[in-house]
């Protein structure tokens, strides 16, 4: 699976583009702007971004200190969740999260007026908690129904049932392998 940060190293974040000799207007993150626009900064360490990990995390019912590494998200382990079926679906729902952060960015960066962006660049984690019901719901072979009450209270009781959830790894590693291609 995926253990490092090559497939983030693929996209055009602005740091990317200004290191590959691509002159931009700025290289300033999108969301905060105030730092440089790297993987490390746009996926995790930009303090709105992290707003949004830390209601994840919390949704999940992490350790109160619990801080991974960009490196460490990106690997199957969260180090919490004793469940396989249901680490699996852990990842899958980070995976989406990122898929969501670029998808968000992508908006912003194609605004077509300051106001616009501005108006969109507020934090929406309700929207990744639906588009992760919905990823995960796709690639499940039984399509279980699953309500959005359930998934908001305790997600983790989606993979822990006997619903087969060993398609997620298939699907994360999908969408690992696709991330850099199909988002930008
Ligand atoms: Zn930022």
């Amino acid at each position: 699976m995926v253990g490092s940060l090559s497939p983030l190293n693929r996209l055009p974040t602005r740091a990317n583009l200004t290191c590959r000799g691509v002159t931009i207007p700025s290289s300033v993150c999108l969301f905060c702007g105030l730092d440089e626009e790297s993987q490390l900064h746009c996926f995790l360490s930009c303090s709105i971004i992290k707003i949004i990990w830390r209601k994840l995390w919390s949704w999940w019912r992490s350790p109160l200190l619990y801080n991974p590494s960009l490196v460490d998200i990106l690997k199957e382990k969260s180090g919490f969740i004793e469940n396989k079926s249901v680490e699996n679906l852990f990842h899958a729902v980070c995976m989406t999260f990122m898929w969501h952060v670029w998808k968000w960015r992508n908006k912003i960066l194609h605004a077509s007026s300051d106001a616009e962006a501005i108006a969109i660049r507020h934090e929406d984690f309700p929207s990744a908690q639906r588009l992760s019901l919905l990823w995960a719901y796709n690639r499940s072979s039984k399509k279980v129904i699953v309500s959005w009450k359930n998934w908001i209270l305790n997600p983790g009781e989606l993979a822990s049932s006997s619903s087969p959830w060993f398609f997620l790894v298939l699907g994360v590693l999908y969408f690992g392998v696709s991330l850099s291609g199909a988002l930008s």
